[in-house]
């Protein structure tokens, strides 16, 4: 399922979309809250410019809508239906689960978007 070439490679590694050989972010774990947004200028390999245009990224903020909402829905039926807490709870857990998988769906958003644009390439990076 994740194998190179595929969309969901790049998407959940996020890898560069065009090659996947190598990581858009300098700092591969989302967890280093500093550095979470930081990506590299272009990729080594195929030379892909990853802010295809100036400020590209702003358009991730609408998947990354998407995303959270998904998280919300998900984390209260995951707590409300299964687990039968309380309203008040569902919603506690909600806020939490957001704030938890905060860099997580940052990330995935820009690699969501970046992947709506640029297609894989297997002759990418080859010399
Ligand atoms: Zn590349």
């Amino acid at each position: 399922m994740l194998k190179k070439g595929s969309k969901l490679n790049s998407i959940l590694t996020g890898s560069c979309p065009k090659c996947q050989n190598e990581s858009m972010y300098s700092d591969k774990n989302p967890l280093h809250l500093t550095k979470v947004l930081k990506m590299n200028e272009n990729c080594s390999h195929c030379g892909l410019k990853y802010q295809i245009e100036p400020s590209f990224f702003y358009g991730a903020m609408y998947v990354s809508y998407g995303l959270n909402v998904a998280v919300g829905i998900a984390a209260f039926i995951i707590s409300f239906v299964f687990f039968k807490t309380t309203i008040e709870k569902s919603f506690l857990i909600i806020v939490i689960s957001l704030i938890v998988l905060f860099p997580f769906v940052l990330r995935l958003s820009r690699n969501l978007y970046i992947n709506m644009f640029v297609s894989y390439d297997p002759t990418a990076g080859q010399k």
